[in-house]
């Protein structure tokens, strides 16, 4: 069946056609670990791993490769901080990047890359566009020079009168400023011992650089699918498109799909708001990961989502519904093909999750349907919300002793103490069933 997807390029749905039948390569900015990934970013790395399952449901094979940016101007600045190796610094942050990768039910790429360890990569890329003269030296490092390349705005439709003669040395820039970019920066005393000591000059390389010699290094020089966040339209990727088309004179990449923000009630997530979260405070407050997870399913992937604790509750109490319901649904074997068409007529729409979602409410609503377990598990391979998974509680310890006693007390058949042992479990948070097989422990909602 077919996939379709908007494409950032076109700026509408296309349908997706794979360059070899029943494979696809994808490519994913991945963090530039200087800190902690914020929920925002989270939100970023969902929206792609539903874009691979969604593609693993349809039976493709896939490659996908997600780099680390482990130096660029943030991560140098970030180990100057905290006064640490850069390497120090960036090992610890992807550690943690990948716990939480972990925790939210991401699929792993099949390739992490690091820009460190492709610095030759990054400087054959150079040469060649110094020598098909796309790019020149400059006092501090050399540039790519943008009025050289023709289609320098077809991402990010630029206009090209706004196409400026000077250069920027920074990795992150504005609309406004659209100038010759740095491919490789020329050691200055604030990289302290973060250089390279090659033929093109003692320097590293700037960031957009990075990702188009490792996503064509695994990828090919043309391939499927580029992802990241619609904030890394202009510059990243328009900067990654000049620089690897310049250089092959062949399509980069055939289909670009952007994510949209989380936002805050506020306004953009900022330190200086106080309003960061990382996944661990989420954590802290009681919150599984794939509440999260829920939570951003809700919102279409290319829609802002506006992130607030309201939302968050309304997404576990959801997704703690559906796991009720489906608890106490029997297993009879079959699977609903009506259902399983109408759910892959949705994820094929460009992600549809939002719809997804509420065709598996559906599902579970109609008192008719049959095969609902095998049909769930199967759309659970999409949402990876562990939806059949039973719950691993454990009981707290305080807890196991109420009960004990209330055993206890029911056996000298003291029911008044039997009772009153009932309430304080359930001020606790719990509830007790006496069932023919012994008591039973839950928590309560
Ligand atoms: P960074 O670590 O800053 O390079 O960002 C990692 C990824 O997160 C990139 O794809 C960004 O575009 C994306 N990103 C950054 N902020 C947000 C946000 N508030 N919402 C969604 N994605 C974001
Ligand atoms: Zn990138």
């Amino acid at each position: 069946m077919a996939i379709k997807l908007y494409n950032t390029l076109t700026r509408k749905k296309d349908i997706f056609k794979p360059i070899i039948n029943g494979h696809i390569g994808i490519y994913t900015c991945g963090p530039t670990v200087y800190s902690y990934a914020h929920i925002g970013n989270l939100r970023t790395y969902i929206f792609n791993d539903i874009l691979k399952r969604v593609f693993l449901y349809n039976g493709y094979k896939i490659k996908h490769v997600m780099n680390m940016t482990d130096v660029d101007d943030k991560t140098i600045k970030g180990s100057k901080k905290e006064n640490i190796r850069l390497k120090e610094l960036t090992s610890k942050y992807e550690k943690i990047f990948l716990e939480d990768l972990d925790d939210l039910n991401i699929i792993k790429p099949n390739i992490i890359s690091r820009a460190t360890e492709h610095i030759n990569e990054m400087i054959e890329l150079i040469k060649v566009l110094l020598k098909k003269g796309y790019a020149y030296k400059a006092d501090d490092g050399i540039y790519f020079s943008v009025s050289k390349f023709k289609d320098y705005g077809k991402l990010a439709k630029l206009e090209k009168a706004k196409i400026g003669k000077s250069r920027i040395k920074n990795d992150e820039y504005d609309k406004e400023s659209i100038q010759d970019f740095a491919l490789w920066k020329f050691w200055t005393e604030g990289d302290g011992d973060v250089f390279w000591d090659t033929d093109i000059g003692k320097g590293r390389p700037g960031w957009h650089i990075e990702c188009s010699a490792m996503s064509m290094k695994y990828l090919g020089n043309t391939f499927d699918i580029h992802t990241g966040a619609i904030d890394l339209m202009f510059p990243h990727h328009t900067n990654e498109i000049a620089q690897s088309e310049a250089a092959t004179g062949k399509k980069f990449v055939n289909y670009w799909v952007h994510g949209g923000f989380l936002t805050m009630k506020d306004g953009k997530m900022s330190k200086s708001l106080g309003n960061v979260y990382r996944l661990n405070n989420l954590k802290e407050k009681g919150y599984s990961p794939l509440d999260y997870r829920y939570l951003t399913l809700t919102t279409h992937y290319r829609s802002p989502l506006i992130f607030s604790f309201d939302n968050l509750d309304n997404a576990k109490n959801s997704l703690q519904r559906l796991k009720n319901i489906i608890g106490e649904t029997k297993d009879d074997g079959k699977k609903d093909e009506k259902y399983l068409k109408e759910f892959e007529n949705a994820i094929n729409d460009d992600l549809d999750m939002p719809n997804a979602l509420a065709i598996l409410w559906k599902l579970l609503r109609d008192e008719k349907a049959q095969g609902k377990i095998k049909t769930i598990e199967k759309m659970d391979k999409v949402f990876g919300l562990d939806l059949l998974l039973k719950e691993k509680f454990e009981i707290p310890s305080e807890v196991q002793k109420l009960v004990d006693e209330r055993e206890d007390a029911r056996r000298k058949k003291d029911f008044k103490k039997s009772d009153e042992l009932r309430d304080k479990i359930k001020n606790l948070g719990y509830k007790i069933d006496d069932t023919k097989d012994g008591v039973k422990v839950s928590k309560t909602n």
